[in-house]
């Protein structure tokens, strides 16, 4: 499983994450809500240092890094066990489908070009993208660029992929193609830690809801618990803007 203890980060003189401890058991799909500029994506960066925590640790499985002194292999090692999924894609526009999804393959994994040519080929047909695996970016739909993220995610096999708001960049008509695209990822008991602003998605697919607000957890617990019974004042104003 996943432990994360005592995990700050700062902007400057902008304390963001404070003192967050959250443990995620194996299979466990979690979703992270609350209101902008609260720290949720800078949680998730933090995760796996896009951005550099100040301080804390961050055990995935058996390996455990103390963020302040974390060394260049510390960090690939926990990038080579936590996926990323961006709001906005950040596909490579030069690069196919296919490539896309091979880079980290072969980059981070040290996969041979044809190892990686087959695992790709494989997901390009469990996302439905068989017959764009050639196509640029540009050529593909909103829904399809974000399917090739999902599915560069899937392909590295990590201990835990991290979604940030994985459909809230797509125009409405793409929104339902990659959410059940996550429903067939959520089905296969992959670790998950997505936010989201989907509350409907949120309550089906999530084992456990945290709302976030100020750089602390303020509450967690099932969606039914969360959603329908929040107990502290700031996830009930949350739940009122939102639902
Ligand atoms: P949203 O719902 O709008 O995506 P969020 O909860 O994801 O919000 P973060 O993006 O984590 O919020 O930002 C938390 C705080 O950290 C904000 O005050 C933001 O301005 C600040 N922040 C985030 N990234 C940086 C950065 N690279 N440099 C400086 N400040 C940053
Ligand atoms: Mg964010």
């Amino acid at each position: 499983g996943i432990a994360i203890s005592d995990l700050n980060k700062a902007f400057g003189d902008t304390h963001v994450l404070k003192d967050i401890s959250l443990e995620i058991a194996p299979g466990e799909r979690v979703v992270v809500i609350g209101p902008s500029g609260t720290g949720k994506s800078t949680l998730l960066r933090s995760l796996n240092f896009l951005d550099r925590p100040d301080s804390g640790t961050i055990r995935v499985g058996d390996l455990s890094v103390d963020a302040a002194k974390a060394s260049r292999g510390d960090i690939l090692a926990l990038r080579r066990r936590t996926s990323f999924v961006f709001q906005n894609y950040a596909l490579f526009a030069n690069k196919t489908a296919r490539e896309n999804i091979t880079q980290a393959l072969i980059t981070v994994q040290g996969k041979s070009t044809a190892d990686a040519n087959a695992r790709a080929d494989a997901i390009l047909r469990e996302t439905g993208l068989a017959d764009k695996a050639n196509s640029y970016p540009a050529a593909l739909s909103g829904g399809q660029q974000q399917r090739v993220g999902i599915g560069r995610a899937m392909a590295l096999d990590a201990d835990l992929m991290l979604f940030d708001e994985p459909t809230s960049a797509l125009d409405p008509e793409w929104v339902g193609e990659v959410l059940d695209l996550m429903r067939r990822v959520a089905e296969k008991r992959q670790t998950m830690l997505i936010v989201t602003h989907e509350m409907q998605f949120a309550r089906e697919i999530a084992d456990r809801i945290i709302f976030m607000d100020g750089g602390h957890i303020v509450e967690q617990g099932p969606p039914s618990q969360l959603l329908e019974a929040p107990q502290d004042p700031r996830t009930k104003a949350f739940l009122r803007r939102v639902v």
